[in-house]
């Protein structure tokens, strides 16, 4: 007998890091930004004027558009916007993706590109990163469905430059190229400028890192005029309105204030170079992270043996199962005061793994 079964979608769907909400905890496991947004997001909630709620958003949320297309020296229609920037690359799969041939990201990436590979069936490979974690430009060279680089990429915290994307582009102008840049606002370059020069590329941010927005969901991408209206007929083709009343005020009100905006990165930098020097006394390794986060091995204490512990001191980090970085932990960065925390509990519990 056949049942509404026989049709359902089965997918195994990405699993973020967990939220747990305990009043003592240090959560240092989905590199959200220890600091609030600036005041002036604050400000504009505070006076937000809830009546406007009874009416549907713009539709083209271009008051956003537009504030963010003078912050990146763009025009309006090379930006596109989504709930989340996961939002806006899962619409980016489906717009750019439909050749038979297969998508190419890397084996260790975010681990949402092969779901939404296999959400949409899209073909994929995924090349191996070399033994320092570093792409292998190499293998971009082949014939593909397109390329997805996140840059710095994660869960490594390493970062490609430029001229390695330039050349993987070089060797791509068939197909597009998506550089997902969620953290490079914590590194010491974007790929902004190559969307100037190559029609194919399409540079995806976010203002759940560096903008301390997570909440809110608020994701954009950069690219030329083509690929940016492709995008849109993709997303109106099943929801007219995307961004809230809210999320435009906000997001807007985010870029009105730079200075906070750049302070708050350089604190993080800043506490990431402090944290770096505290994990290589404590006998950590890591590549040179570019980003919010720091993904290190310890020389003699298993990974998941030190994620327990730190667990069980309401400390939360990221392990990931998956074998080649199974003996890593993903350790967000946290306010100055967390991250001592956070070394004084390692250092203990790495000393005592040791008796
Ligand atoms: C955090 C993250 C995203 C998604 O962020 P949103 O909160 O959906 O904007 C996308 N790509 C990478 C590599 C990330 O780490």
């Amino acid at each position: 007998m056949s049942t509404w079964r026989d049709n359902l979608r089965t997918i195994e769907p990405y699993v973020p890091g967990e939220q747990p909400n305990l009043p003592d905890m240090i959560k240092l496991n989905t590199n959200e930004n220890p600091y609030p947004p600036s005041p002036k997001v604050v400000g504009v909630l505070k006076s937000f004027d809830c009546d406007s709620l009874r009416l549907y958003p713009d539709p083209n949320s271009q008051l956003l558009a537009d504030a963010l297309a003078k912050r990146y020296g763009l025009a309006s229609d090379q930006v596109f916007l989504g709930v989340g920037s996961d939002d806006v690359l899962a619409i980016a799969f489906m717009t750019f993706f439909n050749s038979k041939k297969p998508v190419l990201f890397p084996d260790i990436t975010y681990s949402f590109y092969d779901v939404w590979a296999e959400l949409f069936q899209i073909p994929y490979e995924r090349p191996a990163l070399d033994e320092h974690f570093d792409l292998i430009r190499e293998d971009y060279y082949k014939e593909n469905g397109g390329v997805v680089i996140a840059n710095p990429n994660a869960p490594t915290g390493v970062l490609q430059n430029i001229d390695f994307l330039r050349d993987v582009i070089e060797h791509n102008r068939d197909v597009v190229v998506i550089i997902d840049e969620a953290y490079a606002d914590f590194s010491e370059s974007s790929a902004l400028e190559l969307t100037k020069e190559y029609d194919n590329v399409l540079i995806v941010q976010t203002y759940s890192k560096s903008r301390a927005l997570a909440g809110m969901r608020i994701g954009y991408a950069m690219g030329n005029p083509e690929l940016i209206k492709a995008m849109n007929d993709v997303r109106y083709s099943y929801n007219s309105y995307p961004m809230t009343r809210l999320s435009v005020a906000l997001g807007v009100a985010a870029l009105e204030d730079e200075t906070y905006f750049q302070e708050t990165v350089a604190k993080v930098i800043e506490t990431r170079e402090w944290t770096k020097e505290q994990l290589k006394r404590l006998g950590f390794s890591f590549r040179d992270s570019q980003t919010n986060f720091i993904f290190a091995a310890h020389e003699s204490v298993p990974a998941v043996q030190i994620f327990d512990a730190l667990r069980e001191k309401h400390i939360f980090v990221r392990h990931f199962s998956q074998k080649r970085i199974d003996n890593y932990l993903r350790i967000s960065i946290g306010t100055r005061e967390e991250m001592e925390r956070f070394i004084e509990e390692t250092e203990k519990i790495v000393a005592n793994a040791g008796k």
